[in-house]
C-alpha cells in the first residue's frame, strides 16, 4: 500500500475533499477528485448555506500539516469572545478563554476552499474534474458512476481506493446503506429547527456596523440569531428557528410585515442594520440541521467516508469543518504507520476516530441550548467569569470545556467531553451551594482553594 503509484478517487471538492486531496497529493499518491458543482473559483456560487464559518485550533493543525497556516491566517477574522445581545439592544461580551492568545476566528468558506484548491492543484499528481456528480458507488468494484452535467453523460471511474468527502447527503453512504449484504449502522436525527442566512451590511466606508471581532448572540430561548464578521466590513446572520413550534416559527413567518414585526420585538438593535432583511429572508432558502452517525465507514481497503459524510453534526460548537480537516491529520498519522493494505489503514482509522467524532456530535447539540439558553442564565454567567478568571491565574493548569474542545488540539473531542463534561457539573454544584462564589472581594487566594475543590470534585 505504499505504491504511491496508486490512484486515489476522491468524491467531493469540498473542504475535507480538497484539503484531502492536497494531504495525499504531498505525499505523491496520484488523486483525482471529482466535484458535482463547478469550480468555485470561476463562478459565483451564492452559498445559502455557511457563508463563514468558524475555524480554530484543531483546523489550524491541519492547516499547519499541509504548510498553510500563515495563508489561512490572512483569511481569518479573530473572534475573542461572545457578543450578547438583549432585547433591549445591550450588550455584554463573554470571552471564549481567559488566555489571550485562545481565540476562534471567521473565515469564509469560499475562500479557504478556493486556496485549499489552489494549493492542491499545484501539485501534478492531483486533478480536479467539475461539474461531475457520482450517482452511485460500487464498492465491491472500487468503482464510481458519474453524471457529467457538461456533457450530459454518464461515466465510471475505477481507482485502487475511493474516498467519499461529499458531504452529509453522501453517494457513498447511500450505496452502503442499499447493499442488502453489508451490515451498516445508520442514524440521522434532525432538530426541529431549520436555519436561514441573513446579511448585516458594512456602512457607506466599508467599515463594520457592529462589533467586529466576536461573535454576535441574540438567545431568545427557543431561538436565536447569531452573527459572524466577514472581510469585507458585512457580517453573514445567521437565525436558529423552530420550523413549527411556539408563538414565532418559519412556518408562521409567512410575509414581509410579519417577519419584521418578529425582529422589531426579538432582535430590534439586529434590525436597525439590516435593511434586506425582508428580501432576504424571502429569498435565500430555510434548511435543516442534523446529526449523522454511521458505522462502518470503510469497505475493507476499498472505500472510505471522511469530513461530513462520515459525520454531519449540528454547527453550535463551530466544529464541523475544524473536525473534518483533523480527520485528514489522523488518517496522515496513519498512513505514517506504514500498515501492511489500506483495510488495515481504515480499520485502525475508524477505531482512532470515531470516538472523538460521537463525542463531537453530543457536544455540538449541548451547546445548542447553551447559546440560545443558558447563556442568560445568571448562574451559567456566574460560572463563565469564574471559569475566565481561573484560566487569567492558573494558564496551564485550568482549562474550559469549551477550551479543551476548541483550543487544545491535542486532546482527544471524548476526553474534552468526559472532562469538560465532569468539571462543569463539579462547578454548577458548587456554585449553586453557595461553596464558592465570586464577587468583587475574591481574593487570588481564593480562586487557589476554588480551583482545588474544582478539581477535588471533578475527579470524584
Ligand atoms: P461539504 O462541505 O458539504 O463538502 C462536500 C462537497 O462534496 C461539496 O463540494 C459538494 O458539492 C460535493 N458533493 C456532494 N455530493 C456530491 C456528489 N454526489 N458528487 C460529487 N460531489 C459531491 N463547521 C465549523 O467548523 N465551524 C463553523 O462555524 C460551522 N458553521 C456551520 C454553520 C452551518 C449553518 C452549517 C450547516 C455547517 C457549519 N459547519 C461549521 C460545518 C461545516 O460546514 C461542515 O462540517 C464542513 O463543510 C464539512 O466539510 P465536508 O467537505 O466534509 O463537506
Amino acid at each position: 500500500m505504499n505504491n504511491k503509484q496508486q490512484n486515489i478517487l476522491i468524491i467531493g471538492a469540498g473542504l475535507c475533499g480538497s484539503l484531502l486531496a492536497l494531504r495525499l497529493g504531498q505525499r505523491g499518491f496520484n488523486v483525482s477528485v471529482y466535484e458535482k458543482r463547478p469550480d468555485l473559483r470561476k463562478t459565483n456560487l451564492s452559498a445559502g448555506r455557511s457563508i463563514n464559518l468558524a475555524f480554530s485550533d484543531r483546523g489550524n493543525k491541519a492547516m499547519k500539516l499541509v504548510g498553510l497556516e500563515e495563508k489561512v491566517k490572512a483569511l481569518c477574522i479573530p473572534m475573542h469572545g461572545r457578543m450578547i445581545h438583549d432585547k433591549n439592544g445591550d450588550t455584554f461580551q463573554s470571552n471564549y478563554s481567559g488566555r489571550k492568545h485562545e481565540y476562534i476566528n471567521s473565515v469564509s468558506r469560499n475562500d479557504l476552499n478556493a486556496l485549499l484548491l489552489n494549493e492542491a492543484e499545484n501539485h501534478e499528481n492531483v486533478n480536479f474534474y467539475f461539474n461531475k456528480k457520482c450517482k452511485s458507488v460500487d464498492f465491491q468494484n472500487t468503482t464510481a458512476l458519474f453524471q457529467d452535467y457538461d456533457t450530459e453523460k454518464d461515466f465510471v471511474e475505477d481507482a485502487d481506493v475511493i474516498i467519499a468527502a461529499d458531504g452529509a447527503g453522501s453517494v457513498l453512504r447511500k450505496s452502503y446503506y442499499l447493499d442488502k449484504g453489508f451490515l451498516f449502522s445508520f442514524s440521522q436525527d434532525y432538530l426541529t429547527h431549520g436555519y436561514k442566512e441573513l446579511s448585516i451590511l458594512p456602512n457607506e466606508n466599508g467599515d463594520y456596523l457592529a462589533q467586529k471581532n466576536a461573535l454576535h448572540i441574540w438567545p431568545r430561548k427557543n431561538f436565536m440569531l447569531i452573527a459572524l464578521p466577514n472581510l469585507d466590513g458585512s457580517f453573514t446572520v445567521t437565525l436558529f428557528l423552530s420550523y413549527d413550534e411556539g408563538n414565532y416559527n418559519f412556518s408562521s413567518l409567512k410575509t414581509e410585515e410579519k417577519v419584521v414585526a418578529f425582529f422589531k420585538e426579538e432582535f430590534p438593535d439586529a434590525l436597525l442594520i439590516m435593511p434586506n432583511l425582508a428580501s432576504e429572508f424571502f429569498k435565500n432558502p430555510t434548511s435543516p440541521l442534523g446529526t449523522i452517525k454511521c458505522s462502518p465507514w470503510h469497505y475493507k481497503g476499498n472505500t472510505l467516508l471522511m469530513g461530513d459524510a462520515a459525520h454531519a453534526i449540528v454547527p453550535f460548537y463551530g466544529q464541523g469543518m475544524n473536525a473534518a480537516f483533523e480527520d485528514v491529520v489522523v488518517l496522515d498519522a496513519i498512513l505514517n504507520k506504514n500498515l501492511e493494505h489500506w483495510e488495515a489503514t481504515f480499520k485502525t482509522y475508524q477505531k482512532n476516530r470515531k470516538i472523538d467524532t460521537d463525542a463531537i456530535a453530543d457536544l455540538a447539540i449541548d451547546n445548542f441550548h447553551e447559546m440560545k439558553e443558558h447563556v442568560i442564565a445568571p448562574i451559567f454567567q456566574e460560572k463563565r467569569k469564574l471559569e475566565m478568571l481561573l484560566e487569567k491565574k492558573f494558564p496551564t493548569q485550568y482549562h474550559s470545556k469549551y477550551a479543551m474542545v476548541t483550543f487544545n488540539e491535542n486532546l482527544d473531542y471524548h476526553v474534552a467531553m468526559i472532562r469538560g463534561r465532569a468539571q462543569d457539573r463539579a462547578i454548577f454544584n458548587l456554585l449553586s451551594s453557595g461553596e464558592i462564589a465570586i464577587n468583587h472581594k475574591t481574593t487570588n487566594e481564593d480562586l487557589e482553594k476554588f480551583l482545588e475543590k474544582i478539581k477535588h470534585d471533578t475527579n470524584q
